[in-house]
C-alpha cells in the first residue's frame, strides 16, 4: 500500500506561492486510511498512551482514529471561542496577524501519557502554542507530536527541541 500516493499537491492555494500538501484523498480511501491508522497505533501500542490530542481542524481527523485504535481518549485543542467550558488559552503568530487555540481546563489529568497530533508541522507556530497549553497548566508525560506531513524547509522541528517529533512523509 502506497499511502504516499494519496497525498496531492495544490499550487498556489489557500494564495499564490503557497504549495498545499492536501491529503483529503488518503481520508476518503479505506484502505490507506486503515493503513495509516495501523502504522500509527503500532508504533504506539506498548507505550500505554492515555490520550491522543489533536489540533483542529484536520487533527482531530488523524487523533480520534488513532486514539480510537490505541484503546485512547481524544482531547480537542481549538481555535478560540469553540469550546463551551472554561478554557485555557494561548495566543501565537500567523504570516500575517495572529491567532488564539484554546483547551478546556478539566481535560487532562496529571500523570497521563500524551500523544499530540496534527495533519502538517510547517513553521511550528500552530504546535508550539498547543505545546504551551498542554506544558503550563497540564503535568503531563509528553511521549511524542506526531504529523502526517512535515515541511522540512521551515524548519518547525527546530523549535521544538527537547521534544520527540515523529512525521510520516517529509516534502
Ligand atoms: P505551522 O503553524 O506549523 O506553520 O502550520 C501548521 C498548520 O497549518 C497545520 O495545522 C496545518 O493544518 C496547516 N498547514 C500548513 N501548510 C499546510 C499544507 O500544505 N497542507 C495542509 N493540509 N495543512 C497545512
Amino acid at each position: 500500500m502506497n499511502i504516499e500516493s494519496y497525498i496531492r499537491t495544490i499550487p498556489d492555494f489557500p494564495q499564490p506561492g503557497v504549495t498545499f500538501r492536501d491529503f483529503t484523498p488518503l481520508l476518503a480511501h479505506g484502505p490507506a486510511f486503515k493503513a495509516l491508522v495501523d502504522q500509527l497505533s503500532a508504533r504506539y501500542a506498548e507505550k500505554s498512551i492515555d490520550v491522543v490530542v489533536g489540533i483542529e481542524a484536520r487533527g482531530f481527523v488523524l487523533a480520534s482514529a488513532l486514539a480510537y485504535a490505541l484503546g485512547a481518549g481524544t482531547v480537542l485543542i481549538r481555535k478560540a471561542g469553540k469550546l463551551p467550558h472554561q478554557t485555557h488559552a494561548q495566543e501565537y503568530e500567523l504570516e500575517y496577524g495572529s491567532s488564539v487555540l484554546e483547551i478546556s481546563c478539566d481535560a487532562l489529568q496529571a500523570g497521563q501519557r500524551v500523544l499530540v497530533v496534527d495533519d502538517v508541522l510547517a513553521t511550528g507556530g500552530t504546535v508550539g502554542a498547543a505545546i504551551k497549553l498542554l506544558q503550563e497548566h497540564f503535568s503531563l508525560a509528553l511521549e511524542e507530536l506526531v504529523f502526517l506531513i512535515e515541511l522540512d524547509d521551515l524548519k518547525g522541528r527546530e523549535k521544538l527541541s527537547g521534544l520527540s517529533v515523529h512525521s510520516v512523509f517529509h516534502y
